[in-house]
């Protein structure tokens, strides 16, 4: 007898007809959390949603920037700790570097504006927008630097090769495609 075959991954939504895939682990992880907080349910899920939306809006980084330099986008699968974005083979390493950057500045737009609120106006009444404050603005940012630790598999190890691939991308003929698939955390 064959045992059905379990899925690890579980399809949650589709970004400009990119499919989302969530690992089995965060949601585990989530209903435990929410389980354990049901005193305050309401905040605990805005923490994980939060946490989890920094994670996607990092990703959809590299969609966008991906599908901008021509990569077919295949999916974007969550993960407890990181995301995994798959698209086919850049055309370039310039055009890998902008993919790569892609996560962090898609981050940064949404964090800086929000700690530059927190700094002029401060924290509100309400713990949730507190929360989502503090997620999308202080924990992204650290994020964002530790992201750009140039150590693999970190979008530091890609992002900082940008400057010698844009001198290369000037005098050299642009590279051949390669067949295959990349994937970018
Ligand atoms: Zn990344």
């Amino acid at each position: 007898m064959r045992l059905p075959k379990l899925k690890k991954l579980v399809e949650v939504m589709q970004i400009r007809r990119v499919k989302v895939f969530v690992h089995w682990s965060v949601l585990l992880i989530g209903a435990i959390i929410l389980l354990g907080a049901v005193e305050d349910a309401p905040l605990a899920f805005t923490v994980l949603g939060a946490y989890y939306g920094v994670i996607l809006l990092h990703e959809c980084g590299h969609m966008v920037a991906a599908q901008r330099k021509g990569c077919a986008v295949w999916s974007i699968e969550l993960y407890p700790v990181w995301g995994i974005t798959c698209f086919s083979q850049p055309y370039s390493r310039y055009d890998q570097c902008i993919i790569a950057w892609g996560g962090v500045v898609a981050q940064a737009l949404v964090a800086v504006p929000l700690l530059v609120w927190v700094e002029l106006f401060g924290y509100t009444r309400f713990q949730a927008v507190n929360a989502i404050l503090a997620i999308f603005g202080f924990l992204s940012l650290s994020s964002i630097v530790f992201n750009l630790l140039p150590i693999r598999p970190l979008d530091g190890a890609i992002a900082w090769g940008l400057l010698p691939a844009l001198f290369k991308r000037s005098t050299t003929h642009p590279a051949k495609r390669e067949p295959g698939w990349r994937s970018q955390r």
